[in-house]
């Protein structure tokens, strides 16, 4: 093991609570983060969970070491919102070729999406379609045990028979059947039961069950799939301690808007499938996020993706760097709403520019203070990263003052996932809407510097001005041995 775990506290979720996290077995750490369902670009807010449990994940990788650490984030690869999206986009294509479309696309757009925002790839990413008879095998349990029922062609949870469901969002069973519409669904016995496998009709994706051609309903998969990859693949080389705590992992993350219904329904089923005391020890979700003040959403025009900010101007005029919304993400701490705006991206950029500044071409080495300053101060306080950006912000101006600490700049940066890139993939990234080359910006230059050279000064005003609007400023600094001015440029923005 790396280094001593002893100050790792996480906010639990279930216990609304800070606490210091045990593992269950320290040689092999086991994470569980919902993944993206693949029927359109991913937009920020979804954005925000992958970032903040890939510092996790680099956190725990850290400390007990990255091969002990096993972190699982499925892809939902069946649900009716991508059959719609199949059916919209390609109507002459057979469904399920059309399905196999739609999810291709957008599962590798979300991979080269996160990549850019410098997520590391999970252990495992599995796939709701790989993984049906998981699923059947769980749902099969779940009847065997009382703990489900058909009705109409489908197989429902039964809400009742588990005597603290709503544990985790802390809602009560009664104010729920208070408030549900029951004259709708008729065929269920509680409001809140909910759907674990609905039958397909023969337009629809579906797979043979005990229960006739169908297909699972979402909260099944994360059941399913977390407990094949933490626990089945792995129980046998588990410590007796975990091993006596059946089924059991970690820790589990997502969003908040997950808490209920989804993360309180997988842990209905995944706890009763196996008799289990819990689905995962600790539960974390990160909080909402909102664009320049408002909900983001398709109707207020404010609805932005990942894909936009990188690639087009859509946001802000211009371009931004993956690490630039990285770094924007998460100069706010994970459980608080985050305000995303243009004036964040800016001062996240600003910080960014000064930081590769600062490490310059230096090789890395470590520096255990400044590590354990960032690791046990920071990211160790239920994963403190606007305290972490701000130490590290603190550390640069130490490295102004001795250029030879640069690479343990570096180093400790990396921790977070910053400062990854080379200077020059740095200025390459940021400069990556800036249309001329380097031959015309210098070209430029010396048009401006004949034009002062003969005094046509609003002609070397207007060739500054007409840079500056792409994107280049330049320096005019007296060389103090020849007396001459000298202009240098650089990226604006
Ligand atoms: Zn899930």
């Amino acid at each position: 093991m790396a280094r001593t775990t002893q100050n790792l506290q996480l906010y639990n979720t279930l216990t609304r609570e800070k606490a210091r996290f045990k593992p269950l077995d320290p040689a092999h750490i086991r994470l569980y983060v919902c993944g993206p369902t693949v029927y359109d670009f991913a937009h920020i807010g979804n954005a925000r969970p992958v970032i903040v449990f890939d510092v996790l994940y680099r956190l725990l990788s850290h400390l007990f070491g990255r091969e002990h650490v096993t972190y699982v984030r499925n892809i939902t690869d069946v649900d009716d919102k991508i059959n719609a999206r199949a059916l919209r986009d390609f109507p002459d294509l057979p469904l399920n070729a059309a399905i196999a479309k739609v999810t291709k696309t957008t599962a590798d757009q979300f991979h080269a999406d996160v990549a850019a925002l410098g997520c590391l790839e999970p252990t495992h990413e599995p796939r709701a379609t790989d993984n049906i008879q998981q699923m059947q095998d769980m749902i099969a349990a779940l009847i065997a045990k009382g703990h489900a029922y058909e009705a109409e062609g489908e197989v429902l949870f039964d809400t009742a028979s588990m005597a603290d469901y709503g544990a985790l969002s802390k809602r009560n069973l009664d104010e729920q059947q208070a408030g549900a519409r029951i004259e709708v669904e008729a065929h269920k016995r509680n409001a809140a039961d909910f759907v674990l496998w609905k039958g397909s009709s023969e337009t629809e994706p579906g797979w043979e069950s005990p229960w006739g051609r169908g297909r699972p309903g979402w909260h099944i998969e994360c059941s399913a799939m977390s407990n094949r990859y933490l626990w089945d693949a792995v129980a046998d080389q588990l410590s007796d301690d975990a091993k006596a705590h059946a089924h059991e992992f970690d820790i589990h993350g997502g969003g908040l808007d997950l808490i209920f219904p989804h993360h309180e329904n997988e842990i209905a089923q995944s706890r009763c499938a196996h008799d289990a005391g819990a689905m995962a020890r600790v539960w974390m979700h990160n909080g909402f996020l909102q664009v320049e003040g408002e909900k983001m959403s398709k109707s207020l025009g404010n609805f932005i993706t990942i894909n936009e900010l990188l690639a087009t101007d859509k946001f802000g005029g211009r371009k931004w760097p993956g690490e630039v919304l990285r770094l924007a993400m998460l100069m706010t701490h994970y459980r608080e709403p985050i305000d995303f705006s243009v004036r964040k991206l800016e001062e996240a950029s600003n910080i960014l520019e000064r930081w590769y500044q600062l490490a310059g071409k230096a090789l890395p080495e470590r520096d255990a203070d400044w590590e354990n300053e960032i690791v046990d101060q920071a990211l160790s306080n239920d994963l403190n990263t606007p305290d972490a950006i701000r130490r590290l912000s603190t550390l640069a101006d130490a490295v102004r003052d001795q250029p030879e600490a640069a690479g343990r700049f570096k180093q400790v940066a990396n921790l977070l996932g910053f400062l990854t890139q080379t200077k020059s993939e740095w200025d390459a990234a940021k400069r990556a809407d800036v249309t001329l080359s380097d031959d015309e910006i210098l070209a430029q230059i010396a048009a401006r510097h004949a034009a002062r050279q003969a005094k046509d000064w609003a002609e070397g005003d207007r060739i500054r001005d007409e840079l500056l609007k792409m994107g280049i400023q330049l320096k005019d600094a007296k060389n103090p041995e020849t007396g001459e001015i000298e202009t240098t440029w650089e990226v604006k923005r």
